[in-house]
This record gives C-alpha cells, sequence and structure tokens, in this order.
C-alpha cells in the first residue's frame, strides 16, 4: 500500500472522542497507525511524548510552520499549538497502515478538504454540552479557567456536525466503540 487511507475523529474535548480512538488504534486487523501530533501545549500527568504528542516548545513549533511542515495546524487555545506534521503521514503510511487522527474540529475538516476521496470524517457527539463540561471536570486535568475555555470552543464546534461524514453520538461508550469500529472496518475493506 503507496498511501493508505486517513481516518479522522474530531470533536469538542470532552467528547469521548481521545478514548475511541485509542481503542481502534489497538485493533491489529484495522492496521490503522495513530497520528501522533505535535502541541506547544505542556504535557499531562501521564502522557508520554512521542505517543500522545510531541511536546516541542513555540519557538520549536513555530519554525516548523515557517519551514512548511505541516498538513494544518492551529492555535486550539491561547498559546497552545497544535498541528498534523507531515512527516508523521508518510511514516505511518511507509509502514502500509491507513492513519488514524484524533484532531479539532477545523483540524478534521482541513484534512477532508485536502483529501476528500481517502478521508472518512467523523464527529463525535457528546450527548450534551453538561455531560462533556462533568467529564472534563471528572478528567481532573484543566483548571476552571481552562474548562470554561474548552465548554465556550465545543459550543461553536458543535455547529460544524454536519460537515462531516458521520456524526457518531457518544452516549454509552462501548456502543460507540462498537459503532465506530463497524465504520472503520466498512471504509478500510470498501
Ligand atoms: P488536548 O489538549 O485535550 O489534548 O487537545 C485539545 C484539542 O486539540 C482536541 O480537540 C484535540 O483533538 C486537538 N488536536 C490535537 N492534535 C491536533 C492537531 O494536530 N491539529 C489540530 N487541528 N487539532 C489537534
Amino acid at each position: 500500500m503507496k498511501q493508505g487511507k486517513l481516518i479522522v475523529f474530531s470533536a469538542p474535548s470532552g467528547s469521548g472522542k481521545t478514548t475511541i480512538v485509542q481503542y481502534l488504534a489497538k485493533q491489529a486487523e484495522l492496521n490503522l497507525g495513530f497520528s501522533v501530533s505535535a502541541t506547544s501545549r505542556p504535557k499531562r500527568g501521564d502522557e508520554i511524548d512521542g505517543k500522545d504528542y510531541h511536546f516541542i516548545s513555540i519557538e520549536a513549533f513555530k519554525k516548523h510552520i515557517i519551514q512548511g511542515n505541516f498538513i494544518e495546524f492551529e492555535e486550539v487555545y491561547t498559546n497552545n499549538f497544535y498541528g498534523t506534521l507531515k512527516s508523521e503521514i508518510d511514516r505511518i503510511w511507509a509502514l502500509g497502515k491507513h492513519v488514524i487522527f484524533d484532531i479539532d474540529v477545523e483540524g478534521g475538516l482541513n484534512i477532508k478538504k485536502q483529501f476528500p476521496d481517502k478521508t472518512l470524517a467523523i464527529f463525535v457527539q457528546p450527548p450534551s454540552i453538561e455531560v462533556m463540561e462533568q467529564r472534563l471536570r471528572g478528567r481532573k486535568t484543566d483548571s476552571e479557567e481552562k474548562i470554561k475555555e474548552r465548554v465556550a470552543k465545543a459550543q461553536k464546534e458543535m455547529k460544524y456536525a454536519t460537515n462531516f461524514d458521520v456524526i457518531l453520538l457518544n452516549d454509552i461508550l462501548e456502543q460507540a466503540k462498537k459503532q465506530a469500529y463497524q465504520l472503520v472496518k466498512n471504509f478500510v475493506t470498501q
């Protein structure tokens, strides 16, 4: 396989998309490689550099921008940049795998626009903004200010849901995982 497919999971944070993406990435028969984004945000408790993200400084991030190394990037939150390096997609395709992304809504639509035929873009919808807020609080990784910022962003992002190929409601996680598995399986085998 010279170029594989691209599977994008986008959603407001706290929607459970990371859990779904990590579950899918572990299913060997789907042949997926997780696209490790670069970010300038600080590492959270149990995250691993090079596995969850490439944690880099703002200066290093800006250098990549100037050098044109990103397929897409964004300042998702103030001073917190996130982006997909072109080299990351090439690395995964070179392994003969499809790429699975956990990125924000604009980033997801950006990838879909650049590779319309190769991309399955899935929007993970939390049951409600209130549930999402509870999940963010439960995670205990963000300050009150950050949670507010994420909730405000989520309200905007929900409006883009209909631009995705599929909207996946994550009410009951186990069901959402099964549905996600089937969607991806159909797409990679078609
Ligand atoms: P978190 O800080 O919770 O890990 O991520 C914040 C948001 O940034 C999430 O919606 C996450 O999916 C998104 N994100 C992660 N990597 C990328 C990326 O490479 N590009 C874009 N546009 N968003 C990303």
